[in-house]
């Protein structure tokens, strides 16, 4: 799948406008989507990722005054261990967490770096259930790229890295703690919690938990091959056309997922 650019259309459709998100109470065995946001719900890797580590690794040899390929080890090193570079620069290296993260989440013009599959607002509203954004960045940038792609009042909640901390720590995506926690807050269940996520080692780690997971490949650089998946893995896809929920073979695809899970 080639990602396209953001829909020109100003605003959604008027049968999108009108669609309320339900917030009334949730009923279980009903799906809870938890959408990650870079590289499933847009294309991170065309330009926004390229400036995030670019920004990343600048930050780190200023505030830590350490060359350019100590930066960079420290960084993809961080990222690979914690799920997120800023919980290991908070936890060995006295650095501002909140200032790192808004200087490396500050483009000099975002709409121009988002780009998205066409019709991704009527694929997203199609789908049945609650729908939340579960996403290791700050908040603000978050908002800013679904706001790009008319997609931020489809959401009932974005759950952010600001939001995954407890009093003391900084946790983000895979912790077990903090999707605990989470499920709890919105009051879901696991059973009826889906992940759709590019990060195969978050999918793998929530696997254990007993949620649903969707691999989605197609915003990944590089060319994979085949329609293989790991055993942790529910459903891989390419593009999220694929879940097609509005459908009945989508709403039985989407059972499956859930009844999979069932303890
Ligand atoms: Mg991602």
């Amino acid at each position: 799948m080639s990602a396209r650019r953001k829909p020109s259309s100003p605003d959604l459709p008027a049968s999108l406008r009108r669609r309320r998100i339900s917030r009334s109470r949730p009923h279980a065995g009903s799906p809870v989507w938890l959408f990650d946001l870079d590289n499933t719900l847009h294309h991170a890797s065309h330009a926004i990722f390229p400036e995030i580590n670019r920004a990343m690794t600048q930050y780190i040899i200023d505030a830590l005054q350490v060359e350019r390929t100590e930066a960079d080890r420290l960084r993809t090193g961080y990222t690979q261990r914690y799920g997120a570079a800023l919980l290991g620069l908070a936890r060995h290296h006295p650095i501002d967490p909140h200032d790192f993260l808004r200087v490396v989440h500050t483009f000099a013009d975002l709409p121009a770096m988002v780009r998205a599959e066409r019709g991704l607002a009527h694929i997203i509203a199609a789908l049945p259930g609650r729908k939340f954004v579960l996403t290791n960045a700050p908040e603000n940038y978050a908002r800013a790229v679904l706001r790009e792609l008319r997609i931020e009042r489809l959401f009932e909640r974005v759950i952010a890295i600001e939001h995954m901390r407890d009093r003391r720590t900084w946790r983000a995506k895979p912790d077990h703690t903090m999707l605990r926690r989470t499920l709890r807050t919105v009051h879901a269940r696991a059973s009826d919690a889906i992940l759709v996520e590019d990060t195969l080692g978050h999918l793998k780690r929530y696997k254990r938990l007993g949620i649903g997971t969707v691999w989605i490949t197609g915003h990944l650089p590089g060319h994979l091959p085949g329609t293989g998946r790991p055993l942790y893995v529910d459903q891989r896809i390419r593009s999220l056309k694929s879940l097609r929920l509005g459908t009945r073979s989508g709403r039985q695809k989407c059972s499956r997922l859930t009844r999979r899970t069932k303890p």
